[in-house]
């Protein structure tokens, strides 16, 4: 297969990019560490929706932390796969 496209030299080659898979591991990991806030300040208990609000306060906290989790787990994902020589 060609590198570039013989008419208009637009790359025909998939840059691997892994990074929101890593952006999914860090959104888990997320998950969890709001429970360490969560929990001690609102409190959470299997007897009433308090869980539900937990996920829901989660996941805008995971949403407004997008901008800067794309950029950070696409670095991460560099890091980790793509050895830097000096
Ligand atoms: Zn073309």
């Amino acid at each position: 297969m060609r590198n570039n496209c013989n008419n208009c030299g637009e790359r025909l080659i998939y840059e691997t990019n892994n990074g929101p898979g890593i952006n999914y591991a860090l959104t888990v990991m997320i998950f969890f560490l709001n429970i360490l806030w969560y929990w001690p300040i609102f409190g959470m208990s299997y007897k009433d929706n308090s869980v539900y609000y937990f996920l829901v306060t989660s996941i805008v906290v995971v949403i407004l932390l997008q901008p800067w989790l794309m950029r950070f787990s696409r670095i991460v994902y560099l890091y980790l796969f793509f050895g830097f020589r000096e």
